[in-house]
């Protein structure tokens, strides 16, 4: 095999690489790249280090430091908007703290990532086809936390410690008896939302980025179609998830409650692995049920569904453990 890892497009679940620039302080220690891509080749990576073997490395799709949000979206969009043709669809991004999953779903004001783009797009749309689709779109926001789930759109703090539980539906489909759907009309009430939401994310927790780091955030739309033609009506579920850090952490370096969290995320990270590849091997049975998180998507991954994986490493010698972990969690994914 000339791949050590061979990942094809399977179905309806891809998996995309997306590697950061080297930051300023590897760059001030000197730092080198572990991880080289050719752009002429843009669904190979190849890690190239003195500590391992030359390793390479494919996927649907290899963004490196010199691909920003625009041509990252470029790739994705074809994925997002399907959910206005009535597909459940889910986005992932995985990887250590620190390599971009925020960067690339959130991004920065002033150079916005996956979220911001896929509503403005999906606005956009809505009114191209507007003479023949009548669309309504809502955003929800949660997180899940060692286990629980919390609703981040709850306007009073007091209120948001209160625990969203699974609740399972007529036909296998689950609900959430409790959360908060919002209408949004327009780009600027969703960021409205989203500001409410990282405003209660952060409640309780003294550090709120490295705590967002240990918890999955999950920003939900939900979109109802009505075909204005033949009245047909749709609705379905775009999930855009920055999961916790995939980092292990040493049982010595620890306490006991950094042990439990990771003991968590440890677990429903693999179970969301064991979910995709369930999908991607088309076997019967797809233990949805062995987290919160996998439960919470189940009707929204598998079946029709079309799911995307941002795998983000970092190039840094200094993280070449985490991103060999992170690289051969993504071809489990197969
Ligand atoms: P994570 O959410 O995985 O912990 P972040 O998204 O917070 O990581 O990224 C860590 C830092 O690296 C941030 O300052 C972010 O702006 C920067 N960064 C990440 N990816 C890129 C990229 N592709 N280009 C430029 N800066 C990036
Ligand atoms: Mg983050």
């Amino acid at each position: 095999r000339l791949y050590n890892e061979v990942i094809e497009l399977k179905g309806n679940i891809r998996v995309f690489c997306r590697c950061r620039p080297l930051n300023q302080d590897e760059i001030a220690s000197r730092m080198s790249s572990v991880v080289d891509i050719d752009p002429s080749r843009e669904t190979e990576l190849h890690i190239v280090s003195s500590d391992t073997s030359k390793k390479h490395f494919k996927f649907d799709h290899v963004f490196g430091p010199e691909d920003d949000q625009e041509a990252v979206f470029a790739q994705t969009s074809p994925v997002v908007i399907s959910v206005l043709d009535g597909f459940n669809v889910c986005i992932f991004a995985y990887g250590q703290t620190g390599t971009g999953k925020t960067f690339t779903m959130e991004g920065t004001p002033g150079n916005r990532g996956v979220n911001f783009r896929t509503l403005e797009e999906l606005f956009r749309i809505s009114v191209e086809r507007s003479s023949t689709m009548k669309y309504e779109l809502s955003v929800s926001m949660l997180e899940v936390y060692n286990e629980k789930i919390r609703d981040l759109l709850i306007e009073n703090s007091s209120q948001s410690s209160k625990k969203l539980e699974i609740k399972q539906a007529a036909e296998g489909t689950q609900e959430i008896p409790g959360l908060v759907e919002a209408r949004v009309h327009n780009t600027n009430e969703v960021w409205e939302l989203l500001k409410t939401g990282t405003q209660n994310r952060a409640v309780g927790s003294t550090n709120a980025n490295e705590f967002s780091s240990r918890s999955h955030c999950l920003f939900r739309v939900t979109v109802r179609g009505e075909n204005l033609v033949n009245g047909q009506r749709t609705r379905s579920y775009l999930w855009l998830v920055d999961l916790a850090g995939s980092e292990r952490v040493g049982r010595i370096e620890v306490d006991g409650e950094r042990l439990k969290e990771s003991q968590f995320i440890n677990k429903s990270l693999s179970a969301l692995g064991d979910v995709i590849s369930a999908l991607a091997s088309k076997t019967s049975h797809i233990p949805y049920r062995n987290s919160k998180l996998t439960h919470l998507l189940q009707s929204s991954l598998g079946g029709d569904c079309k799911a995307l994986m941002f795998v983000q490493i970092s190039p840094s010698t200094a993280d070449l453990g985490e991103t060999l972990c992170s690289l051969n969690f993504a071809s489990r994914v197969r």
